[in-house]
C-alpha cells in the first residue's frame, strides 16, 4: 500500500505537494479549512485544525502528518504524538516557527546571529529598548503574524499601545532593533528524521509591503563566505531544533556582510518556489521525501539563474485562466503556477518561474509573463 501523507491545511503549499506526491507514489490527503481551498483536489476532509477530535479523525487514516501552515496548536500536536502518530515537523521543532519570542530565545542559545531583541510587557519596557537603539525598533506580535501583519516599525513606544492592550496578562511583545539591511536572503534546508540533510543555494528575496514579491536564485553576487555562512546557519538551526521536512530561514544581509536571522518557516516556503522548475528536486517533492523518510534529492540548480515572481491580487477583471493563453503564447519558457484562488487585492494567487543563463533575460521573462495576470 502507498504511504499515506496527511497534510493539515489546504492552501497553495498543500496544493503544490499534489503533483510530486503522485509522481512519488505517495497517497496525499489534506485536511482543508473549507470547501474550495487551493488543495481541494487532494482534500479528503474539511474541518477545523484547532479541534482535537477533527484532527484525530483525519490522522487515523494516514501514516505521517505534515503541514501547509504552522498554526496547529501545540496541545493538538502533542496529543497526536502521544497517540503514536508520526508528526513532521514535530511539536518540539515547530514551536520555534510558531512563536517568535520562543524562536529568538532558542536562536540565542544556539549562538546564531540575530538582531538585538527583547520581550517587552508594557510601553515602559518597550521605550527603554528604543532608547538604547537610536529611538527606533520593530515590534512584532509573537504569534499568528504573516506577510508583514503583526510587524510594526515604531519610533515611540506609544505606537504599540493597542497591541499591549490586546495582550493576555503576562504575555509580551517582541521588539527587535531596526536592521539597516542591504537585502533579504533565504536559506532552505531539508532534513530527514534520521538526520540526513541537504541545503539549497541561498537566494535573494524582495519584499513589497511586507509580502514576498520576487526571488532570485542563487542570490546574485554572493561571496563564497556568505554562501557558507548562510548554509551553516540553516544546518545549525535544523539540527539544533530537530526540524524534519523543509526549513526556510529568512535572513538579513547588512552592509558590513553580516547575516542575521529574521524568522523561520518549517514547511515549503515562498522563497523556494523557484526550485519547482529551477532545481533538480523542487521543495515540495523534497518536503514529501523528508517527512516520508525517503532519501533526499539533489538540490543542484538546473540553470545558472532562476527567478520567481509572485502574482499578487490577480486581474481586476476576469479570471486568471482567461489570461493564461496569452501569457503562455508570448513567454513559452515561463512556468506559470496558479493556486485556484479568486483574485483579491494583495492576495497570493500564483507565481511565475523562469530559468536561464542570463539573469537580465530571466528576470524579464518572469516579470513579463507575470504582468499578464495583473
Ligand atoms: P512575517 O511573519 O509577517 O513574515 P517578518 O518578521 O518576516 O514578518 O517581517 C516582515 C518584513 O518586515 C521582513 O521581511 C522585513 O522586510 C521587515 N522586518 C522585519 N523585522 C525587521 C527588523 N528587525 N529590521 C528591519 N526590518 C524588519
Amino acid at each position: 500500500m502507498a504511504l499515506r501523507v496527511g497534510v493539515i491545511g489546504g492552501g497553495q503549499l498543500a496544493r503544490m505537494m499534489i503533483a510530486p506526491a503522485v509522481e512519488l507514489g505517495l497517497d496525499l490527503r489534506v485536511l482543508a479549512e473549507s470547501e474550495g481551498m487551493s488543495a481541494q483536489l487532494a482534500a479528503t476532509a474539511v474541518g477545523d485544525y484547532r479541534d482535537l477530535e477533527t484532527v484525530r479523525a483525519f490522522v487515523k487514516d494516514v501514516d505521517v502528518v505534515t503541514f501547509d501552515h504552522e498554526h496547529v496548536p501545540q496541545h493538538i500536536l502533542r496529543a497526536l504524538v502521544a497517540d503514536g502518530v508520526a508528526v513532521h515537523p514535530g511539536p518540539d521543532a515547530l514551536q520555534f516557527a510558531q512563536d517568535k519570542l520562543v524562536m529568538r530565545a532558542r536562536l540565542a542559545e544556539l549562538g546564531v546571529p540575530q538582531p538585538d531583541w527583547a520581550a517587552v510587557h508594557d510601553v515602559a519596557e518597550l521605550q527603554a529598548f528604543l532608547d538604547e537603539h537610536d529611538g527606533k525598533g520593530v515590534v512584532k506580535t509573537p504569534r499568528g503574524g504573516y506577510d508583514g501583519k503583526g510587524v510594526r516599525v515604531v519610533r515611540s513606544a506609544d505606537e504599540a499601545q493597542d497591541w499591549f492592550d490586546a495582550l493576555e496578562p503576562g504575555d509580551a511583545l517582541l521588539v527587535e532593533e531596526l536592521v539597516a539591511f542591504v537585502r533579504e536572503l533565504a536559506q532552505q534546508v531539508a532534513r530527514r528524521p534520521g538526520g540526513d540533510l541537504v541545503a539549497y543555494p541561498v537566494v535573494e528575496t524582495v519584499q513589497r509591503d511586507g509580502v514576498c514579491a520576487e526571488v532570485i536564485a542563487p542570490a546574485p553576487a554572493a561571496s563564497e563566505r556568505l554562501v557558507e555562512v548562510a548554509e551553516s546557519i540553516g544546518r545549525t538551526i535544523a539540527e539544533g531544533v530537530g526540524v524534519t521536512g523543509m526549513l526556510a530561514v529568512e535572513l538579513f544581509e547588512t552592509d558590513d556582510e553580516r547575516i542575521l536571522v529574521n524568522e523561520l518557516a518549517m514547511r515549503p516556503h515562498n522563497s523556494g518556489h523557484w526550485s519547482q522548475d529551477g532545481a533538480v528536486t523542487g521543495q515540495f517533492e523534497q518536503h514529501l521525501r523528508a517527512v516520508a523518510d525517503l532519501p533526499l534529492g539533489a538540490t543542484t540548480p538546473r540553470a545558472p539563474w532562476s527567478v520567481m515572481i509572485n502574482i499578487l491580487g490577480g486581474p481586476s477583471e476576469g479570471t486568471l485562466g482567461e489570461r493564461f493563453p496569452a501569457a503562455m503564447a508570448e513567454h513559452p519558457t515561463a512556468k506559470i503556477h496558479t493556486y485556484g484562488k479568486s483574485p483579491r487585492p494583495g492576495r497570493k494567487v500564483g507565481h511565475v518561474n523562469a530559468s536561464g543563463d542570463e539573469l537580465d533575460d530571466v528576470v524579464y521573462v518572469a516579470r513579463a509573463a507575470a504582468a499578464y495576470f495583473e
